[in-house]
């Protein structure tokens, strides 16, 4: 028994006039002339539009976003004038608002189709109001996004007096993934101390590790070496992603010949954040300022994932954002020069299948058997997604739509010509060779 027939949908991997069938929640069928044969309660036609598996976001913070203004803004804009704004606010916090926040950005996030979050937490408040809110809203938007939570231990591990212990206690309530945040320790003997006990907890509680590794300038921020090598002596193996890595932009490029490899033997993942990077790195410089943003391309060459973060969203950070997740790939592919075929539908693939992968997330992709967790896009492809940033057209979750938009189509007047133009038929006429195959492992 069919619930829902998607008909003449492209797909990330290039095929055309592809139909879906779906039930009980899952795709039952894909490819071409599925619709014809079909009795459903309802049929979407994509009319030929992009049908993506839902963007998914490796790295945000739940707890902290739409602050903007709270109690004060950033002046200087900097890494380091957020965090001590964010002590600022921290006391205040109450578990409604957060609360109150997070469900707030979960709406924007569905609208655009962004349906898996990763999201750190901070445990520096041994009031763990924090980890408190955001278990909440776990349960409240699990039918509609899957959200991991991290313990996140902003004022660092060793540095902040209670926070190894809060920490623990937030993995108790059942927050998912085991934080850290190195470079803000106070030493680089305490930062490698820290990583240390970090993979022990993880490798003890049988837990995944994401850390904001090196997110820095300076070369001399060399974390990531002491990750890679706790995470091979523990048997961490594709159980840990370095968020950031920023420092990488600025070391001497014979040592990076010797951490890629270490990484990918350690089979870390990585998570840039390409508009937080851009932002608030080389901050120190005058001319030329550094970009700040990780080796990205170096990184997928060497078959490490890469997922691409999002970070924040008008927060003490970062006053910009909108939830979507094709800005966030639009920035890195300027910021990490992926201008070929080939990179920016690497790009796509960090923003989905990627992420997903990261999250370890079961069931997604277009296969028959995953969950029908779908998002139809006002563009071609995937090339065309990213740089039309691309109205969501319908949000599919579980084999229901749960949001819905009208095509962005402008109706122009010029004398007596009328006439509509619609982005997505500027399409280039070639978009070269076909993209990468979705990842099947
Ligand atoms: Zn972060």
């Amino acid at each position: 028994m069919v619930d829902l027939v998607i008909r003449d949908a492209s797909l990330p991997d290039g095929r055309k006039n592809i139909d879906l069938l779906i039930a009980d929640g899952r795709i039952l069928a894909i490819g071409p002339g599925l619709a014809a044969q079909a009795t459903a309660g309802e049929t979407i036609d994509a009319s030929g539009y992009l049908l993506s598996p839902p963007f998914v976001d490796p790295h945000f913070h739940l707890d902290a976003t739409l602050s903007l203004g709270l109690p004060r803004l950033n002046r200087s804009g900097t890494l380091l004038e957020g965090i001590a704004l964010w002590g600022e606010l921290r006391p205040t916090l109450t578990r409604e608002a957060l609360v109150e926040r997070a469900l707030r950005y979960c709406h924007l996030a569905i609208s655009q189709g962004l349906l898996a979050i990763r999201s750190h937490v901070d445990v520096s408040d041994p009031r763990l109001v924090t980890a408190e809110a955001l278990l909440e809203v776990r349960d409240i938007v699990s039918p509609y996004i899957d959200l991991q939570l991290v313990a996140f231990p902003q004022d660092g591990y060793y540095r902040a007096p209670q926070a190894a212990s809060a920490l623990e206690r937030a993995l108790d309530m059942g927050v998912d993934v085991v934080g850290g945040i190195p470079h803000f320790e106070r030493t680089m003997a305490d930062a490698a101390a820290s990583v240390t006990a970090l993979c022990r907890l993880a490798a003890e509680r049988g837990l995944p590790v994401d850390m904001h590794c090196d997110e820095t300038d300076d070369p001399q921020s060399r974390h990531i070496e002491t990750l890679a090598a706790e995470t091979i002596r523990f048997g961490l193996h594709r159980r840990v992603a370095a968020s950031h890595l920023t420092s990488m932009h600025s070391m001497d490029n014979y040592y990076v010949s010797k951490l890629i490899p270490l990484m990918a033997e350690a089979e870390i993942s990585v998570i840039p954040n390409p508009l937080i990077n851009i932002m608030l790195q080389g901050r120190h410089d005058s001319y030329p300022k550094r970009r700040g943003l990780t080796r990205v391309r170096e990184l997928m060459d060497a078959g490490i994932t890469v997922g691409f973060g999002h970070d924040c969203v008008m927060d003490p950070w970062y006053t910009m954002g909108s939830g979507d997740m094709l800005e966030v790939a639009h920035m890195a592919v300027h910021v990490a020069q992926m201008a070929s075929v080939e990179d920016r539908h690497r790009a796509f693939d960090a923003i989905t299948v990627n992420s997903a992968r990261i999250m370890g997330l079961e069931g997604y992709g277009l296969e028959p058997g995953c969950n029908a967790d779908l998002v139809l896009l006002q563009a071609r492809d995937p090339l065309e997604a990213i740089r039309l940033k691309a109205t969501r057209l319908v949000v599919i979750r579980r084999g229901t739509v749960i949001a819905r938009a009208q095509p962005r189509v402008s109706t122009l007047t010029l004398g007596t010509d009328t006439r509509t133009v619609n982005g997505a038929d500027y399409a280039p006429f070639s978009a070269g060779p076909s993209p990468s195959p979705m990842h099947k492992d």
